[in-house]
C-alpha cells in the first residue's frame, strides 16, 4: 500500500496552472450542456477521441436535444452508430434518453447520485458528467486517472483489485469541498483525464514536461511505467463460424436481423453457421459456393474466425433480406469486414 502523502492544494492549483494552457480542443469541453457532455462520454466508451468527434457532430445534428433522441426509432440510431462498435452502448443511449425526455421531463438531474440510476451510466460517466456539466464536486477515475494515480502513489496491488484503493487516493485530490482559490471541479475533471491521456501515458510518460512531477513516487523511484500493475489476463475462447454472402441475379444481397436483445442487438448480418450462435444458413438453394478467406475478431469474451462462402442463388431473395450494395442496413464493423472480404478478389 502507497503511504506517501500529496498536499491537495498545491498539486490541483499545479495541474490547473498546466491544464490552462495545454490542453486539446475537443467539442464537447466547449460545453456545459449535459446531452452533449453524456453523448460525447458514452461513446468515449472504448472508443478514441480521433474516431469519436465525427460520430459525435453526427448525433448532434441529427439529434440536438435528448427528446429528439427519445423520439428516434432505434434504427436510425444504429445507422449513425455503425462503425463505432459495442451497440449495446447505442441500445442504452436510446433508453436513457427516453428516461431522460419521459421520468425527468428532458431534464438531466445533476447529482451523481441521480444520475447513477440512469440506464447506461456507471459510476465514471455519472461522476463526470456531474463535474463536467454541473460543476459538482465529483471523483472522476478513468483509465488515464488510474494510471496517473498508481504512480503517484506506487500502487502495487493489481488492477482491478486495486481500484477501490485508487478510488480513495483520487478522492484525496479531488476538490470535494468548496475551496478558496476558485477552483472548479469541471476543470479539474478534465485536466487530470488530459494529464494521463498526454503526458502520463501508457508507455514512454512525459516525466520531464508533467506538471505534477514533484508529486510523483513513481518518478522519484524511477519506475513509471511499472504501473499501474495489471493482473494477468485469461486467454479469450475461441470460436469459429461460417457465414454466406449470398447474392441473386439482381445483385441483391441476403441479410437477415438479428435479435432485439444480446449480442449486435438488432443489427443486420450475413447468414453463418457454426458455433458463434445457433443459427442456421437461410433455405435457399444455392448454385454456386466460393470460399472467400476468412477474418477474425474479438468481442469482449470470445474470439472469433469467421470463414466465408461467397454465394448465388438462382431464386429471387425474400423481399424482407434482400438489399442492394448500395443501401445497406445498420451492420456491425465485424459484417462490413466480412463483406470486403468476401467480395475482394
Ligand atoms: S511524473 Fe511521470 S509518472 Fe508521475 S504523474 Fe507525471 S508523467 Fe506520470
Amino acid at each position: 500500500m502507497a503511504a506517501q502523502t500529496i498536499p491537495a492544494q498545491p498539486f490541483q492549483q499545479q495541474l490547473l496552472g498546466w491544464y490552462a494552457h495545454n490542453h486539446r480542443p475537443m467539442p464537447w469541453r466547449d460545453t456545459q450542456n449535459p446531452y452533449s457532455i453524456w453523448l460525447a462520454e458514452i461513446m468515449l466508451q472504448q472508443t478514441t477521441v480521433a474516431a469519436v468527434i465525427p460520430y459525435y457532430r453526427r448525433f448532434l445534428a441529427a439529434f440536438p436535444t435528448v427528446q429528439t433522441l427519445a423520439a428516434a426509432p432505434i434504427e436510425q440510431i444504429l445507422h449513425l452508430w455503425a462503425g463505432l462498435g459495442y451497440y449495446r452502448r447505442a441500445h442504452l443511449l436510446h433508453k436513457c434518453a427516453q428516461t431522460i425526455a419521459g421520468k425527468h421531463h428532458g431534464h438531466f438531474p445533476s447529482t451523481e447520485a441521480e444520475l447513477l440510476q440512469l440506464p447506461g451510466l456507471g459510476p465514471y460517466t455519472a461522476a463526470v458528467i456531474a463535474a463536467t456539466a454541473f460543476n459538482q464536486p465529483a471523483t472522476v477515475v478513468d483509465g488515464n486517472v488510474e494510471r496517473v494515480i498508481t504512480r503517484l502513489y506506487t500502487i502495487n496491488a493489481p488492477l482491478p483489485k486495486s481500484k477501490p484503493l485508487i478510488r480513495q487516493k483520487a478522492a484525496l485530490l479531488s476538490p470535494l469541498q468548496p475551496t478558496t482559490y476558485n477552483l472548479q471541479p469541471r476543470l479539474y475533471a478534465n485536466a487530470i483525464m488530459e494529464l494521463g491521456a498526454t503526458i502520463c501515458t501508457p508507455q514512454n510518460p512525459k516525466c520531464l514536461l508533467c506538471p505534477v512531477q514533484q508529486f510523483c513516487a513513481a518518478h522519484a523511484a524511477g519506475n513509471p511505467a511499472a504501473y499501474p500493475v495489471k493482473a494477468a489476463k485469461k486467454a479469450l475462447p475461441q470460436r469459429s463460424a461460417t457465414a454466406y454472402a449470398i447474392t441473386d441475379s439482381s445483385g441483391n444481397l441476403y441479410l437477415r436481423q438479428r435479435p432485439a436483445t444480446g449480442l449486435l442487438a438488432s443489427l443486420w448480418e450475413l447468414p453463418h453457421t457454426g458455433n458463434w450462435e445457433a443459427h442456421q444458413p437461410p433455405a435457399i438453394p444455392l448454385t454456386q459456393q466460393t470460399p472467400a478467406g476468412e477474418i477474425t475478431h474479438t468481442f469482449t469474451h470470445f474470439k472469433l474466425t469467421l470463414n466465408l462462402i461467397r454465394a448465388t442463388t438462382p431464386h429471387t431473395l425474400p423481399a424482407a433480406n434482400a438489399f442492394a450494395p448500395s443501401n445497406l442496413p445498420p451492420l456491425s464493423t465485424l459484417m462490413k469486414k466480412a463483406l470486403t472480404r468476401a467480395f475482394t478478389p
